[in-house]
């Protein structure tokens, strides 16, 4: 990961890696957004936790974002902590058919290890954009698979930093419908559960089907098209997706061009959550 040379150095120091004044148009899908005063990088849930603890005497406002694909953000000035998963990328087989996946690991090398194993069930999550910590929160769906339906367990964190595990029941609630967008928890780690089996020629050529619906899917191109407008033309960019509906449907929830927009935010501080729920035809 590449830390920002900057000529001003922080007030504060967090206790895990992090970035500071960073851009978060480069971080996201689309390409859009202003400066975050910290992007932090915690490397484990017990840095995670750290980090929670610390900020309970700091009171920053919080954020968590996983790959920016489902998230606009505004050209304000975030003041205060970005959390990003992106060091939390590990999984590893529990059993014949449990695979224990950190948070920030990507939906694509998921199912590049289902295949890899010869594990049939999860070649939908092939170039789904986002990271499996996310992609829990939102219960994505395509191409008949959702996530809901091959999760056994997840587990969370508080924003006091306190872990927690929660059965599928506790969270899933319906598609895009979970317990966790109402609650200030972070996905920490999520167990998934693939019993069938599957020759790898076949989950490949699935999997090279669903890579094909998607590059010709017009929301490919979407993110170039956005990428030069700022948030004050986001009114644009929400007609726009509306008016897609028949292809996809695109939901902007929230005021989209407060000074306080940001994604999830763990933080009395500051407002609502801000998300788009983008859906590919299901098969
Ligand atoms: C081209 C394209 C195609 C898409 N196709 C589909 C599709 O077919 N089906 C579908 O369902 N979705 C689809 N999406 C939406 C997107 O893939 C999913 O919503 C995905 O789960 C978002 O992942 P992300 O890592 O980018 O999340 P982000 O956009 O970074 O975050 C999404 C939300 O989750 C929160 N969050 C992030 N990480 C965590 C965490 N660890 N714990 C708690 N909250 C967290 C964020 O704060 C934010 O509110 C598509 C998006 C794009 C851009």
């Amino acid at each position: 990961m590449t830390i920002k040379s900057l000529s001003v150095m922080p007030e504060l120091f967090l206790p895990c890696t992090y970035e500071f004044d960073v851009s978060l148009a480069s971080r996201s899908y689309y390409g859009i957004g202003g400066r975050a005063r910290f992007l932090a990088h915690p490397g484990s849930p017990a840095e995670l936790a750290d980090l929670l603890l610390w900020n309970k005497e700091y009171q920053l406002p919080l954020a968590i974002m996983g790959k920016g694909s489902n998230i606009l953000f505004s050209d304000s000035l975030f003041p205060g902590i970005v959390i990003s998963l992106d060091r939390m990328q590990r999984m590893f087989w529990i059993s014949d058919d449990e695979l224990w996946c950190e948070a920030g690991a990507d939906n694509t090398l998921i199912a590049e290890e289902l295949l890899k194993s010869g594990r049939g069930g999860g070649a939908w999550l092939y170039r789904l954009p986002g990271q499996i910590g996310s992609t829990v929160r939102m219960n994505a769906r395509c191409f008949g698979g959702e996530i809901s339906a091959v999760t056994r367990g997840i587990q969370t964190m508080t924003i006091e930093g306190r872990l927690q595990w929660q059965t599928p029941d506790e969270v899933f609630h319906g598609y895009k419908q979970t317990s966790l967008m109402d609650n200030p928890e972070i996905v920490v780690a999520v167990l998934l559960h693939f019993p069938e089996t599957g020759a790898q020629e076949e989950i490949k050529y699935t999997m090279d089907g669903y890579l094909e619906e998607r590059t010709k899917s017009i929301i490919s191109i979407f993110p170039a098209a956005v990428r030069p407008l700022r948030t004050t033309m986001m009114p644009v960019v929400q007609a726009a997706l509306f008016l897609r509906n028949s292809v996809l449907k695109a939901v902007v929830k929230g005021e989209l061009w407060s000074a306080s927009t940001m994604p999830t935010l763990f933080s009395t501080k500051v407002g609502q959550p801000h998300q788009m729920c983008l859906d590919l035809p299901h098969r």
